[in-house]
């Protein structure tokens, strides 16, 4: 046997990633820069850079330098933008990586071109609040921007997803930021997936799509549905009978109403299979669904299989499709109160990742 699948893994399957990559692709009518930030979510930024290279991709977004650096050492040569604010001292090494920084304040681009400049994308603040310069103090830019233009100019949305008229006034606050420019910057950006899911086609240059490539999306407004990419899978290693009155697991929240096969499942908190899902998750077994009872543990979490047949070395999943049926990234965390994007960038690599390719 295969020793990553001896006991819990995680399955990424890279052919859906670029389908819904494809998904984005058609809808925004634009080149793609595919954040692989945080590891792609969790599921591996080197095998995701890896898998979408290619035409469509303008470049890649990450958060960090060191993320970047990452995908430079596993040989990806194009464009990688760090869209977390940099600081000087991160200049020698984002150089050194020909990685793209991300600038708005003033004080820090003017330290950008004095330290040698190199290309650089302007981050405009539009109503997020969280990086980037003010819409509003924009013209202070004037000088540095003449001195050394940047090669694109974008702002990131807060509520894509919610179809409230956010976007349009944060497009609107953009365009008039833009327009305090000397001239237009080659290439504008600003939607994330929802706001890619949203509208067609992209009134920008280009896109960065990120959780919708990971199988995150479709809700209330879109006329998208991406393709299931992360399957979480466990063996049973454990079996027993529970008799009414016993308890299963720490804190001894759930007991045996019933005479009650329990199963463990070797996958806990630690993995990422969060303890959100005690008592609440339900795993998907030989055709049927089990729930999870009681406390997930760090290591293990147990499931009732009293009319589930099953044994030892039975193969369960806890995220993701598994025959006809699903547990799915998009419904599954929101449960439980988690945001399903919390829900894959918590997967853990104590679970090994197994990449399904065509
Ligand atoms: C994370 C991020 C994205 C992608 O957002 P999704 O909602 O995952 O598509 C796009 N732009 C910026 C600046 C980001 O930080």
């Amino acid at each position: 046997m295969d020793s990553r699948t001896a006991r819990a893994w995680l399955e990424v399957d890279l052919e859906a990633i670029r389908r819904n990559a494809i998904q984005i692709a058609r809808q925004s009518g634009r080149p793609l820069i595919p954040m692989v930030k945080a590891d792609a979510y969790g599921l591996g930024a080197v095998a995701v850079a890896k898998t979408l290279s290619g035409p469509d991709v303008w470049g890649f977004g990450v958060a960090t330098v060191a993320e970047a650096e990452e995908l430079r050492a596993a040989g990806i040569r194009e464009r990688i933008l760090v869209f977390s604010p940099t600081l000087p001292w991160d200049f020698p090494s984002i150089r050194a990586a020909g990685v793209t920084p991300t600038l708005g304040e003033p004080t820090l681009v003017e330290a950008w071109i004095n330290s040698g400049g190199g290309a650089w994308h302007l981050a405009i603040d539009t109503g997020m609040n969280r990086a980037g310069i003010s819409w509003r103090r924009v013209a202070e830019l004037r000088e540095l921007v003449l001195r050394h233009p940047p090669e694109g100019a974008f702002t990131h949305f807060h509520s894509a997803d919610l179809n409230d008229g956010s976007r349009s006034l944060q497009e609107q606050r953009f365009q008039e930021a833009l327009s305090l420019l000397p001239e237009r910057p080659p290439v504008l950006h600003a939607e994330n997936s929802p706001g890619v899911e949203r509208q067609r086609p992209s009134p920008w240059d280009v896109v960065r799509p990120g959780v919708f490539l990971y199988g995150v999306g479709g809700g209330p407004g879109s006329t998208l549905r991406p393709e299931a990419v992360a399957h979480v899978r466990a063996r049973v290693v454990d079996l027993r009978d529970v008799d009414p009155g016993e308890s299963v697991s720490y804190g001894a929240t759930w007991r045996a109403l019933r005479p009650t096969r329990v199963a463990t499942l070797p996958i806990g908190y630690a993995d990422g299979y969060r303890r959100l899902f005690s008592s609440r998750g339900t795993v998907l077994l030989n055709g049927k669904r089990a729930p999870v009872v009681g406390r997930v543990t760090m290591d293990m979490t147990m499931v009732d299989v009293t009319d589930v047949p099953c044994a030892h070395g039975d193969v369960a999943t806890l995220l993701g499709r598994a025959g006809d049926d699903q547990l799915d990234v998009n419904v599954i965390g929101e449960e439980v109160g988690l945001l399903s994007y919390e829900l894959l960038v918590g997967l853990k690599l104590r679970v090994p990742r197994i990449y399904l390719e065509p």
